[in-house]
């Protein structure tokens, strides 16, 4: 077997390094090509001098310097680059046959589409690229013949489940529903008022998952199952009455798919995410993945319960956007970006989080996808008043 070269967008962050992990464990099967972090400096060196990338890319020209410094002291030879286009070039590599999409938030647009322009075999973890533009998104994966593997836990459960010729159509497939389960996040029980006066370190301290931070605070809001059900419609060509999301506080049930017959598939597993990563790497192959066997005895039951769309408003706007459409998904999506790091800074309470991504989708009208530029010009404005709101004290 030939080995695969992989990039790694977003490699010192929490998929990065469980990516670079499952590549530890199968040095016969993956190279790294590029790796690129945005400014921790300290983990790219040390998974430079371990992986030895071609390339490794960071945020800014200050630290591309350092970065350049250290690894010619040790001797490596890597390439280093900064900045937005450096990315592309990351993703385009003609080195590499996959690309881990693994940046936060609308960062990964530009490499991620262009990861898909160059036919590479894209490893989808960065959701916000099909949440702002889903439709360019599949468009640019179908014209370009690059294949798409969701690392997304649920979406990768779903991919598990439904049979490998389900881009003909669910519906033909005999699929009638897509089970999309949710931890439910730290505060499924928390008394509403006391959510008012939630820390960012509470809200990072998700019950099952380790993740960085903003999808962390997605998680406790509930946008993050939001943002998850318009990957789905996005990935699996699903429509949005199709998407039913389940409460499942375990978070073994990773998603499921329901059939004409009766039968419903589902994947289950711990909650580690270099299960998914090491499906997508392999696919359709499968190799170890460091990851614990799952033992249903010491699991003993499994919980499910309908979502609170009161406790989480977030969940009900993205349904709202996604039947909306356009670009009113990438309307959400940047409000939503600008107040979870405002709220991660102290600026927004946590409940200011709902109301803010509200007031700027009742503000702004959304228009229709068409183009990357309309895209980008919808998080702009969508930015620029969630921006403002903050400043003028609107939801202090
Ligand atoms: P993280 O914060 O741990 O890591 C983010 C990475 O992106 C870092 O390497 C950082 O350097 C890079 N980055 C941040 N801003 C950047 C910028 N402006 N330009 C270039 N690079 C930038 O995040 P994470 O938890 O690893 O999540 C990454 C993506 O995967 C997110 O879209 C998230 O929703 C998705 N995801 C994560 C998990 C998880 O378990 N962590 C599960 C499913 C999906
Ligand atoms: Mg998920």
């Amino acid at each position: 077997m030939k080995v695969q070269g992989i990039t790694v967008l977003g490699s010192t962050g929490s998929i990065g390094q469980s990516t670079l992990d499952v590549v530890r464990r199968h040095p016969d099967r993956y190279r790294v090509v590029a790796l690129t972090a945005y400014s921790q400096v300290d983990r790219l060196v040390a998974d430079c001098l371990e992986f030895l990338p071609l390339l490794a890319v960071v945020g800014d020209e200050a630290s591309a310097a350092k970065v350049l410094a250290r690894l010619r002291d040790s001797g490596a030879r890597t390439e280093v680059l900064w900045g937005e286009q450096a990315l592309v070039q990351a993703a385009t590599h003609p080195d590499a046959d996959m690309v881990m999409a693994a940046i936060v938030g609308a960062a990964g647009l530009a490499p991620t589409l262009a990861a898909a322009h160059s036919g590479k075999r894209v490893l989808l973890a960065n959701k916000e690229v099909l949440v702002m533009a889903g439709e360019l998104f599949m468009h640019a994966v179908r014209e370009h013949g690059a294949s798409l593997l969701p690392v997304d836990s649920e979406h990768n459960a779903i991919f598990q489940s439904l049979p490998s010729d389900f881009a003909r159509g669910l519906t033909q497939c005999g699929v009638q529903k897509i089970l999309l389960t949710a931890s439910g996040g730290p505060f499924r029980n928390t008394p509403l008022a006391d959510l008012a006066n939630v820390t960012p370190e509470q809200a990072c301290a998700h019950p099952n998952w380790v993740m960085g931070r903003k999808i962390s605070v997605d998680s406790a809001t509930m946008m993050n199952k939001g943002l998850e059900v318009i990957e789905a419609r996005w990935l699996f060509d699903a429509p949005p009455e199709m998407i039913q999301v389940v409460v499942h506080p375990q978070s073994v049930i990773h998603s499921a798919v329901q059939y004409v017959d009766g039968s419903v598939l589902a994947q289950m597993g711990n909650p580690d995410m270099r299960t998914p990563i090491a499906y997508a790497m392999a696919w359709p192959e499968r190799v170890a993945a460091g990851v614990e066997p799952l033992d249903l005895f010491k699991i003993a039951r499994l919980d499910f319960m309908a979502p609170d769309f009161e406790r989480f408003r977030c969940l009900r706007l993205a349904y709202d956007v996604l039947y909306e459409g356009g670009t009113a998904p990438a309307i959400l999506n940047a409000a939503n970006e600008v107040a979870v790091a405002a709220f991660l800074d102290g600026s927004l309470p946590f409940l200011g989080i709902a109301r803010l991504v509200e007031a700027v989708l009742h503000a702004l009208p959304a228009g229709p996808e068409g183009s990357l530029e309309d895209v980008l010009a919808a998080d702009s404005k969508a930015r620029q008043l969630a921006h403002k709101l903050i400043r003028d004290h609107h939801f202090a």
